[in-house]
Parts: structure tokens; C-alpha cells; sequence
């Protein structure tokens, strides 16, 4: 890793627009800007001034611009940086890039501003992470916590469990040196009493990944149930909008429909799928077998009844049939606005009651006349997000985490199963060791050439 080399960028999107900002960033980045500049000596400007002035090409001019000025260390990637702020022309952008390169930088890859920012101690690997959450973030919940992790609020966290690691760590280490003479520096009882703590830590962290991961990929949520139940219409009032194609005959959403549905900041991904009955032909069978396997891939599914027409022995068998481990189900039945007596309600809920279903998982609603829709959507969100966000609690929503997580747990049960069963100190410096790894993993204390590559590499190019 070479970071002598100055690099440079587009940041902003390709394509036309008012304004687009080149970025340089390196030892040479001020002269190589001063080198194509006609306006004040860029080299003798003080650190976060912006200047007027030309990008010239020899004796002809390219653009008017903008050039904002970081001095290392003060700058996102602690060297040099110089931002053209050029109009937006596809023609202007390549040329000014072209120019920047025959003067001596060179194309930066995807991420290698994140990268530097990262190699040169700005952040942390996390925080270098949740930058590329925050580009990506398409909700407030995922914006939000995408935020908390760029302000370091994870990364503190496992800071401080590792130095209390490390402590213990050298104290073993110690023993280790004295071999001979069977001394113990570190004290079992309070070793297995941090120990326990760091797991409970770790522990709330690899849960917090259910929800984590449900902000920032959206909830994936399967609306089904027989032909003519009322689904479409049901997503076209959650939805608020003609989308889904309401008709009468039965099995007409034959292939799915996904859409989007922000409730309190969460996306949820709704499927609707093809109806579930007794396949009369080939394209209704694939339909039956594509809605089972959307449900398995689901964390949600919301099974549609139509309230006035079904019998209590057929819900008894599409719940059989789509009851799913591991994902959570919400029965809806719909149609309310036809249930002119109340005995057809009663049947109903008298039949959860004794299905061994807990009750208020069942919700009344007219798709058509949208009834209870607010209603539904709260349950709907209550259903998936079982835990309410706090707001300052930390959340893992990166895979990459969790992993590293899942191991360290992995290492601190076998260092609590050593102090146990007295097991000797160069065996308890190995486990320990490696909780330290995998901790250190996440927030690039450890860190391998590949790891890197494989974070910044899905970065886009000028971040
Ligand atoms: P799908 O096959 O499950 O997608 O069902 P559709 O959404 O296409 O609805 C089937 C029929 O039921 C349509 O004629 C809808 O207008 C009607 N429908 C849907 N929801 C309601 C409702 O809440 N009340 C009444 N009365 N009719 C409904």
C-alpha cells in the first residue's frame, strides 16, 4: 500500500448536472491542482479556504471552477486534498481528470479515499463501514443507524472490552514467563466475572442483528392466501395507490409483485403472491410452489382471508400448510364490511382462540373500504420489530460483525469452560488471544490485505 501516490476522482455521480466535484487526494494534491491553475498560488493557501478560479490545459482553458483546500492531517483522508468543483459536463469531468493525471496522480480505485482515511487512523474499519451504510441508507432507521456507527459509538464500545481483555491477557502472559514457579497473577475469580460480562455484551450485540439487519435491508414480507382473498387490494391500500391489478378471477397475480412500505422508518418488502388452492393447472402449481418458497426466504408473512367466504376447515388447513419456522405470521381477515351479522366474527375468533395461535395475531380489516389499515400497519411493525428502538443502543447490521461476533463468543465460552476446569494459563492465553483477534477483526485493529480488499472493493469509486 503505497499512500505516496496522490489519487483522484469524480465524487459526485456520473452524468449531467449544475455541478460535479473532482476530488485529489495525496502528498501532491495541492501542486498537481496548482499546476493546472490560473487564479491565486494554491500551494500558499491556508487549509479549508475555497478559490476562484481556471483549470487550464496549456493555453487552453477547460473550466471555471471552485477549489476547496484541506491541508494534511486536516482532511477525510489526513492528506491533501483538493476538491474541483467543475460544471457537470461528462466532456468537462474526463478532460479535468485527464489533466490531473498527466500531472502525476493517478485513477483512485473504489473506496481508496474510505481506505486512506481508514490506513491513515481517521477511522476505524467500522466507521469506515458505515460510511458506505450511510451512501446506501434509504430510510430514516437505516440513515440513523448507519450515522451512530460513523460517530463511533460501536467502535468505543468494543474498544473498551478489549483493553479489559488485554489487561488480562498480559497478566497470563506474565504467568506464562513464570511457569516454573505456579504463581497467578491473574485472578480467576475476576477474569471469569469480565469474562461473563464481555459475553452478556457480546451476546445483546449478535441479537441486535435481527433488527439491525431488518433496517438496513428492509423486512422481506409475503402477503398470501386464495385467490380472490383480497391481497391485491389489501397492497394497494397499504400502499395507498393503484398498483397491483385487482380483478375477479381467481389466480390472476400470477407472478409477483414486490413493493416497498415505509411504517415508522422500516421498509418492508411486500410480496404478493400467486393464490394458494388446489393447482388446476401448470403455471397456478409454480405459482403455489414460488409462494412457499418467497415465505421461507421471508421474516414476514401476512396470510389474507376473506373472512365472509372461507370455512373454518379451510383455514385450518392453509394455516397448516403455511406455518413456517422462523417466520412470523399475522392473520388478516378481510372483508369485514361484509360480516353482517356478527356470528361469522365470533366463529372466527372463537376458531384462533382454540387454535393454539396466539390471539391477537388475528386483525378484522376491509381492504376495499380500508378499515383498520392504520391498525394493521402497526401490527405489521410490531410483528417484525419485536424490540423498539431506543435510538442509542448499538446495532449490528453488518454480517462482516456478526461473524467476528459469533466467533469471539465462541472464544470466550472456551475461556470460561478453561477457568472451570482449571485449565492452565498458555491454554487460556491461546483463547484469549482469540477473542481478541475477532474483536479486533471488526474494528481493523486486525485487519489482512484481503479483508481490506473485500470491504473497499464493493465501495464506489471517489468515496
Ligand atoms: P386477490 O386474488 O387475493 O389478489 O384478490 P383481489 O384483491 O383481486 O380481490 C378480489 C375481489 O375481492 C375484488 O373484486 C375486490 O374488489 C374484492 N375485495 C377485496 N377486498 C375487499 C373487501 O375488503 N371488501 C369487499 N367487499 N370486497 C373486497
Amino acid at each position: 500500500m503505497t499512500n505516496n501516490e496522490t489519487i483522484v476522482a469524480l465524487a459526485t455521480p456520473n452524468g449531467i448536472g449544475a455541478i460535479a466535484v473532482i476530488r485529489l487526494s495525496g502528498l501532491d494534491a495541492i501542486t498537481i491542482a496548482n499546476s493546472v491553475w490560473r487564479g491565486k498560488d494554491l500551494t500558499k493557501e491556508a487549509s479549508h479556504t475555497i478559490h476562484f478560479g481556471h483549470i487550464m490545459d496549456g493555453d487552453l482553458m477547460l473550466d471555471e471552477v471552485l477549489a476547496s483546500l484541506f491541508i494534511a492531517p486536516s482532511s477525510y483522508t489526513r492528506e491533501n486534498v483538493v476538491e474541483i468543483s467543475c460544471h457537470a459536463s461528462g466532456y468537462i469531468i474526463e478532460s479535468i481528470i485527464k489533466l490531473f493525471i498527466k500531472k502525476g496522480a493517478r485513477s483512485a480505485k473504489p473506496g481508496e479515499f474510505t481506505l486512506r482515511a481508514f490506513l491513515n487512523g481517521q477511522l476505524d474499519l467500522s466507521q469506515a463501514e458505515a460510511v458506505a451504510d450511510l451512501i446506501a441508507s434509504n430510510s430514516k432507521a437505516s440513515q440513523q443507524v448507519a450515522l451512530q456507527q460513523l460517530r463511533g459509538g460501536f467502535s468505543s464500545q468494543l474498544q473498551t472490552l478489549r483493553e479489559q481483555l488485554v489487561n488480562f491477557a498480559s497478566l497470563i502472559e506474565l504467568e506464562l514467563d513464570f511457569a516454573e514457579e505456579d504463581v497467578e497473577f491473574a485472578n480467576r475469580g475476576q477474569l471469569k466475572q469480565l469474562i461473563v460480562d464481555i459475553t452478556r455484551i457480546i451476546g445483546r450485540l449478535i441479537q441486535s442483528f435481527e433488527l439491525g439487519n431488518a433496517i438496513k435491508q428492509g423486512v422481506n414480507t409475503v402477503i398470501a392466501g386464495r385467490p380472490n382473498a383480497g391481497k391485491s387490494t389489501l397492497l394497494n391500500a397499504l400502499l395507498n395507490e393503484e398498483r397491483a391489478i385487482v380483478s375477479h378471477i381467481p389466480g390472476t397475480t400470477r407472478d409477483t409483485i414486490e413493493e416497498v412500505l415505509n411504517i415508522q422508518g422500516i421498509n418492508f418488502r411486500l410480496i404478493d403472491t400467486a393464490g394458494i388452492r388446489e393447482a388446476t393447472d401448470a403455471i397456478e402449481q409454480i405459482g403455489v410452489q414460488r409462494t412457499m418458497e418467497k415465505i421461507s426466504q421471508s421474516a414476514l408473512l401476512i396470510y389474507v382471508f376473506d373472512a365472509e367466504q372461507i370455512t373454518l376447515d379451510e383455514l385450518k388447513s392453509d394455516l397448516t400448510s403455511l406455518q413456517t419456522p422462523g417466520v412470523a405470521m399475522l392473520l388478516v381477515a378481510n372483508k369485514m364490511d361484509l360480516l353482517n351479522s356478527a356470528g361469522k366474527e365470533d366463529d372466527i375468533e372463537a376458531f384462533f382462540q382454540t387454535s393454539g395461535l396466539p390471539d391477537n395475531q388475528t386483525i378484522f380489516i376491509s381492504a376495499k373500504e380500508k378499515l383498520h389499515i392504520d391498525d394493521l400497519k402497526n401490527r405489521i411493525y410490531s410483528a417484525a420489530i419485536k424490540d423498539q428502538l431506543s435510538g442509542d443502543e448499538t446495532l449490528v447490521t453488518n454480517i462482516r460483525h456478526l461473524e467476528a461476533l459469533q466467533k469471539t463468543e465462541e472464544a470466550l465460552t472456551r475461556i470460561l469452560g478453561g477457568i472451570d476446569g482449571s485449565i492452565t494459563s498458555d491454554f487460556l492465553s491461546i483463547d484469549i488471544k482469540q477473542a481478541l483477534h475477532y474483536l479486533g477483526e471488526i474494528t481493523g485493529a486486525v485487519t489482512t490485505d484481503d479483508l481490506l480488499d473485500n470491504i473497499f472493493s464493493k465501495f464506489c469509486i471517489g468515496k
